[in-house]
């Protein structure tokens, strides 16, 4: 019998939890590295993974360790492109969802959600409009990963980039995050390449540098939107607890504490962030720093409030930075049509 979500006291990725019942059972440590290797970094089937644990231990080890926090719910596809939207539910009924999007070069992201709901409260933004917020552990987080992964390894496929871009912002669930990210970076766990992680923030200047000090390598992504105090704490309530200037101050720290480039995610209104004035006013906050600029199309998610900066627009807008020496990219979107694209995500009942 394998083990349910929702009534198992601890699972596969609390290592205290694990090394308890390994004891118990009179497990050798060797079995049990091999099940859980089969089930973090290949991607294996419940049942392949049960497989690697002598026969006589699997029952107990299976009443004991739930192999999955999250329940999936269910998954939608896009007709437009091969993003794959999945609703999980936690043991406590919270729904979510992450998001399975294949880049144009071919490799698989993985974009996870780290709350239900959102604090940051973005007017932009279908997650901010769920009524409650709440913290998903580490192990919720993790497992939107191996779920993924057991999903793409049929398909001769894997998560090969994570980003944290879900639900949430990562910053107002630190600890868990940053639990999961020490995760999916240990060798004995999910081995998976710092570099190929972005944790993407609304701007929490303290958590910024906090992550880049414990993951020098790690990517990260500030959502700037506005460049106007003012007119960005219209778009991002948040923003009226970190002014401008603290957040290019954590920029600047970032920078050098991790000597690499970070991203500047740049959301495109048609009238609102995408004017003159208001590219104007991105150049002068962007002055002498080092980064990049990602320019995300808007993706409607039917309130009426915003609209798209049509395509000849965003280019000019890109033009002007790229102009003034900023690597600048108009990201790709995908999902748009099964609400998968970026802001978007919201859960609604199946
Ligand atoms: S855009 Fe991100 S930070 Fe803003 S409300 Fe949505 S999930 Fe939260």
């Amino acid at each position: 019998m394998l083990p349910l979500a929702s009534n198992i006291a601890g699972n596969i990725h609390d290592t205290e939890h694990l090394e308890r019942v390994r004891r118990s059972l009179r497990l050798d440590p060797h079995p049990l590295r091999r099940c859980v290797h089969a089930l973090m970094q290949e991607g294996r089937s419940d049942v392949e993974a049960m497989q690697r644990l002598p026969e006589t231990c699997r029952e107990p080890f299976a009443a004991q360790v739930a192999l999955h926090p999250l329940t999936l719910v269910q998954t939608q596809g896009s007709t437009l492109d091969g993003s794959h939207k999945r609703l999980y539910s936690t043991a406590a009924g919270d729904r979510l969802e992450s998001v399975l999007l294949d880049t144009p070069t071919g490799r698989t992201s993985l974009c996870i959600s780290s709350q239900v709901g959102c604090r940051a409260g973005c007017r932009f933004c279908a997650t901010a409009t769920m009524p409650a917020v709440t913290n998903l552990s580490t192990g919720e987080i993790l497992d939107q990963l191996v779920q993924a992964n057991q999903h793409l390894r049929p398909l001769g496929r894997r998560v090969r980039n994570i980003v944290f871009m879900g639900m949430g912002e990562p910053l107002h669930n630190e600890a868990a995050v940053a639990e999961a990210i020490e995760a999916i970076t240990a060798h004995d766990r999910f081995n998976f390449s710092p570099q190929k992680i972005v944790l993407s923030t609304v701007g929490v200047p303290e958590g910024m540098r906090r992550i880049a000090e414990r993951f020098p390598r790690l990517r990260i992504a500030l959502s700037l939107h506005h460049a106007d105090q003012l007119e960005r704490e219209q778009l991002i309530p948040l923003a009226r607890r970190h002014s401008l200037e603290q957040l290019r101050a954590a920029v600047q720290d970032v920078v050098t504490i991790q000597n690499q480039h970070v991203m500047i995610q740049y959301l495109l209104l048609h009238g609102v962030t995408d004017r003159e004035q208001d590219c104007d006013a991105l150049l002068s906050w962007l002055d002498g720093l080092q980064c990049y600029v990602n320019l995300i199309p808007y993706n409607p998610i039917n309130d009426g409030r915003f609209s798209t900066t049509p395509r000849d627009h965003r280019e000019r807008f890109a033009e002007r930075l790229r102009a003034a020496g900023y690597m600048t990219y108009i990201r790709y979107s995908q999902g748009a049509d099964i609400d998968a694209a970026c802001g978007q995500l919201a859960t609604k009942a199946p």
